[in-house]
Formats: C-alpha cells, structure tokens, sequence
C-alpha cells in the first residue's frame, strides 16, 4: 500500500480522537474521592471478623431485605426491589482508586445476606429515587465501619437524620463538594496516574489489568479504563493480571 497524503490525514484524526478519549477517561473522577487502602487489608478478615471489631448501633430497622447486588461502595439493591444508598458516606465512584476495595468490603458484609435499613426520616430517598438510609448488618452500622476504616469520605448533606461525623474517626476526610452532582471539581492530588505514565491498563468492570499493547485494551469501553503507573500500584488496588498479555 502506498502511503499518500490522504492516509496521514485519516492516521491524523484517528490519533486526535484517541488521545482526546483518553484525557476524557482519565480526567474522570467523580467526587473526587480516593483512598489507597490495599485489598490485602481484608482478604483474610471474614465478615464476622470485620462486624466484631464495632460495637451494636442504636439505629433501628425499618425496612429489611436480602441484598442480592452491590454496586459499588455505597449503594446496594434489596431483592425487594429497593435501591439503597447508604446516607452520611461517599465512596469512590467506579474507574477511581479505592473503588473495588469500597465495594468489595461491602459485598463480604451484605451480599446475599439479609441487611436491615434505618431510612433517613428526613429526607427518603435521593433524586436517583434510590432510599437513603444506614446499612444495619447483625446490628451493626455499615455506612459508620466504611468512615472508620477509611473506605468513605463523609458527605453530609442536610436535611438528614443522621449525623456522620458521630460516625466517623477525626482524620476521616470530608467530602469538599457536598453534592454527589458536582463532577466538576476533580482534585489531582490523589487521584488515579494519568495516561501519560501508565505502564498498564486496568478494567474496573472485570478486574483485570493488562500490557497497554493488550488486545483488551483496545475492546475497553473508556470509562472502565484505569491507569497505573506500576504494576504493585495495580496489584494494591485489587487488580489481577491478565492472562493473555501476562503483565
Ligand atoms: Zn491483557
């Protein structure tokens, strides 16, 4: 094949559009929050284990189910159909450091087991119509264990029944946006390596990271895509290495 002047021009467009798909995927960050608590923390800790370390809560069940999926760190789905987001917490949303640890830590507390749900009295549910309330797991307070352990920010959002701050350890960071809207105000400081440096690619959605010459790579949908700077920085997030690129 010849190389005239048309392919350059085509090669051209295509190199914009991906670098400008890249820059979009990395500048995402949600709230902004992250944490880098390894996943190593909890692989030996059972659920018991976690639930014994925390005294009983003196918030009371109004509502029960068994929860059948965890979606992230804060928010799980009842098989009663009810979605719940945990009030008074933000946890880091998918694609951002500390995503899978948050959610992981959930799902070995809640998934499949039967959670209680004290539902916030003044203000029910979110604008997503997902119920607002505290995860209550043997008597124990979810939402408070995720601020404690470092796995939540707290966002505090009035009106509300309850008060996170009772919850939470004085070092515990507080959410800066108090609104689980604004997008529009990544902070740097913690975040996820950008493009530029990543020596490899990790899908939040499966888990996995990979070589960026990965054929994975090319079929990942841009919001699943999280950069790493090493490969201990992927291993101490929770990502397994790919079996096909071996990274
Ligand atoms: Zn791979």
């Amino acid at each position: 094949m010849k190389i005239n002047k048309k392919h350059i021009f085509s090669l051209l467009i295509i190199l914009i559009i991906a670098v400008g798909a890249l820059s979009i995927a990395s500048a995402y960050t949600g709230t902004g929050f992250s944490h880098n608590i390894p996943s190593s923390k909890y692989y030996d800790l059972s659920a018991s284990d976690i639930l014994n370390k925390y005294q009983k809560t003196d918030c009371h069940v109004e509502e029960s189910g068994i929860c059948t999926k965890v979606v992230d760190g804060d928010t799980i789905y009842l098989d009663n159909g009810d979605k719940i987001r945990l009030v008074g917490v933000n946890t880091p949303e998918r694609g951002v450091e500390g995503y899978i640890v948050s959610k992981n830590f959930v799902q070995k507390l809640c998934l499949n087991k039967k959670v209680g749900i004290d539902i916030d009295d003044s203000k029910h549910s979110d604008r997503y119509g997902r119920t607002l309330g505290v995860v209550i797991v043997n008597g124990k307070n979810v939402n408070e264990m995720l601020l404690k352990e470092g796995l939540a920010e707290i966002m505090y959002m009035p009106p509300s029944e309850f008060y996170p701050f009772d919850w939470a350890d004085s070092d515990t960071q507080v959410s800066s946006s108090h609104s689980s809207s604004s997008s529009s105000h990544p902070t740097s400081s913690k975040s996820t390596s950008s493009s530029e440096s990543a020596s490899y690619v990790g899908n939040s959605n499966t888990g996995k990271f990979h070589e960026p010459s990965c054929s994975s790579v090319n079929k990942m949908s841009d919001r699943n895509k999280v950069f790493f700077s090493g490969r201990n920085d992927a291993i101490s997030q929770g990502y397994a290495p790919c079996k096909m690129c071996n990274p």
